[in-house]
């Protein structure tokens, strides 16, 4: 497997990528939702990099692991529009479709900022390209705006609040799980570092302004799209804060 899970709380595990080539980590709700495909899923990946390493093959079996299944997820929730966090989309909402006896169609459903969505629409085969990729279909039926974002109901409902946070590509968001201190950061924020602002809709000026809005927040867990030399995961409000201050300083 080329991916690390990690339980952080009964309602979330991380699938930190841990292959040679590059991938975007993965972040996952288990039944969060009602119904029959309760996961919602947050950055799939690549369903095969440029190392032509089965990236959705190592996800679905960490996750097989650890008791749930692709098929399942109802919700893909896309932190922004690269290729390497959102290539899988396409085919998890093709392993989650089925018809029911009356012959309706249910599958999972995508969310994306607007922003994202038309950038994705822009520039999307573009960005594949420049992956040696073809694209895929994003079609997201949600568009993810600032604010909160309630998964499920009652004792289990996950409270995420959406900030939207663009300067590493349009469109970008971050989410914020107020409950537990958890910063999901997409590629705005890794450990030790921060995203790279030369891709097409990349701008450092709007990058740092949307550091220093989540630099504000309460984190205990910040958990990026990439690890780095530096590690992955920070965890502890202190060491969280330091990051903020070092790549501060960098940028
Ligand atoms: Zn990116």
């Amino acid at each position: 497997m080329l991916h690390r899970s990690r339980k952080l709380f009964d309602n979330l595990f991380c699938y930190i990528w841990s292959g040679h080539g590059n991938n975007s980590h993965t972040y996952l709700f288990p039944n969060a939702l009602r119904g029959e495909r309760p996961h919602v899923i947050v950055d799939p990946g690549f369903v095969v990099n440029e190392t032509y390493e089965g990236c959705l093959d190592s996800l679905t079996d960490a996750m097989g692991s650890d008791g749930f299944r692709v098929e399942d997820i109802g919700l893909i929730i896309n932190s922004h529009a690269h290729p390497d966090h959102c290539q899988a989309t396409e085919t998890i909402v093709e392993r989650s479709t089925r018809t029911d006896g009356k012959g309706k169609i249910n599958k999972a459903v995508v969310a994306i900022h607007r922003e994202a969505d038309e950038y994705y629409r822009m520039a999307g085969e573009r960005m594949f390209n420049m992956f040696g990729m073809k694209a895929v279909r994003l079609d997201p039926l949600i568009h993810l705006a600032e604010g909160d974002l309630n998964l499920g109901r009652d004792e289990k409902q996950v409270a995420l609040t959406v900030l939207h946070t663009p300067g590493h590509s349009p469109g970008s968001v971050c989410l914020y799980w107020g409950a537990k201190k958890v910063l999901i950061t997409g590629d705005l924020v890794f450990n030790g570092g921060v995203g790279r602002t030369d891709f097409p809709g990349g701008s450092i000026t709007i990058l740092k302004q949307s550091i220093e809005r989540v630099s504000q927040l309460d984190v205990e867990y910040l958990l990026p799209g990439h690890s780095t030399e530096m590690g992955s995961i920070i965890e502890g409000k202190q060491r969280v804060e330091q990051n903020f201050r070092a790549i501060k300083f960098i940028i």
